[in-house]
């Protein structure tokens, strides 16, 4: 089998997708007040247990601000797994989904890793069963594994090395720069990116992710033409389309970077809007605007916001801080051979982290 695609129309017997699934388990938001009350409750239940919030860019505001109010973070997937590995608390609450969890555990296999719910998942991973993906390998052994983070541990228990959209430019040119062919997956649009801008010889496999999937390159070159000064900020695992108009295509840190950063007043930001929680706070009074994910009268599945993220709430927080459950478990001989991979990574990042240092040192001298 040389790809794959997941459909993620498909319906269940009940006539259901997945992710009118992950929709219908979406918490009811909360309003100012009670989002107060909650947090100072879940603040409290993460002192009381030695926890630390983890949470991503994309995931819900409040979240986000009692990540950070508390002594945890809120970060890009790269992020997600330094700092979980790195910090003293042996318990990690992960705001996220399941992929996220896994890997904090997979690195921290001592910690207890908690969960609001483990149902949030990622058509990323949904799209690349293990057992096709090992079939997949075993028809190609002359080439170096590299996977996507959003995949499950028995995928990443069979790669050489995980990447992350902030580092897999870097990791696909040095393995390039060895001579090594790449087998890639499972995001066939950050793959093609990647081997656009590397060279390097790639065979993909054919998944997306459903937000990124959606974002439409006709009605963004018009929302181009109505802000003509806007910076148009793209993250890769968009279609070529909506890649060849970006005026910066990155991880969701770089995203954040280039509106903090940037001189524009206006940014068209072609990624998951939770992310504009954290660059409204980062950079107050630009105008962020949201890439078009549908023509006129067209539908989307996710309209932007990923179903699985958004499924991480305050109360489901506070009930699996509570009861200490659902916590994420990693069979033994799965988890350490996926920690080989993600450690490679990890490794290779902070060598070009004190790379960077060293030569902006010497810059400066
Ligand atoms: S935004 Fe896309 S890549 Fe991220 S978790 Fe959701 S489906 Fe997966």
């Amino acid at each position: 089998m040389e790809s794959l695609a997941f459909d993620y129309t498909r319906q269940d017997a009940a006539g259901t997708s997945c992710t009118a699934q992950a929709w219908a388990q979406v918490p009811d938001p909360v309003s100012p007040a009670q989002a107060q009350a909650l947090k100072a409750q879940a603040a409290e239940l993460l002192r009381a247990r030695g926890a630390v919030l983890v949470a991503h860019y994309y995931v819900d505001g409040h979240l986000q601000d009692l990540a950070l109010e508390t002594g945890g973070c809120v970060a890009d997937s790269l992020e997600m797994a330094r700092f979980g590995r790195d910090h003293a608390a042996q318990t990690l609450a992960v705001a996220g989904v399941r992929f996220m969890g896994e890997t904090a555990k997979i690195l921290s296999p001592e910690k207890t890793v908690l969960m609001p719910t483990l149902e949030a998942t990622c058509s990323l991973d949904l799209g690349c069963p293990a057992d096709d993906f090992a079939a997949f390998c075993d028809a190609h052994p002359d080439r170096k594994v590299v996977v996507y983070a959003n995949t499950s541990a028995a995928v990443k228990a069979r790669a050489d090395w995980m990447v992350t959209s902030s580092c897999a430019l870097e990791i696909v040119g040095h393995l390039k720069a060895q001579g090594h062919k790449i087998l890639w997956a499972p995001d066939r649009h950050l793959g093609r990116y990647i081997q656009e801008q590397t060279g390097a010889d790639m065979l993909m496999w054919q998944g997306d992710c459903i937000v990124h999937n959606e974002f439409k390159g006709i009605e963004l070159q018009l929302l181009k033409e109505q802000y003509p000064q806007a910076l148009v900020l793209v993250h890769p695992e968009s279609p070529r389309a909506v890649v060849e108009l970006a005026d910066v295509v990155g991880s969701t840190s770089a995203l954040i970077k280039a509106v903090v950063e940037g001189q524009a007043q206006d940014y068209i930001v072609a990624t998951d809007n939770g992310i504009l929680h954290r660059m409204r706070q980062l950079a107050p009074g630009k105008n962020l605007i949201e890439a078009p994910t549908a023509g006129n009268g067209a539908t989307c599945k996710s309209c932007a916001h990923c179903p699985w993220m958004a499924m991480n709430g305050l109360r489901n927080l506070i009930s699996c801080l509570e009861s200490g459950s659902p916590s994420i478990t990693v069979d033994e001989p799965v988890r350490q051979r996926a920690q080989a991979c993600i450690t490679r990574m990890l490794d290779f990042t902070a060598q070009l982290k004190t790379r960077a240092a060293l030569q902006s040192g010497m810059g400066a001298a």
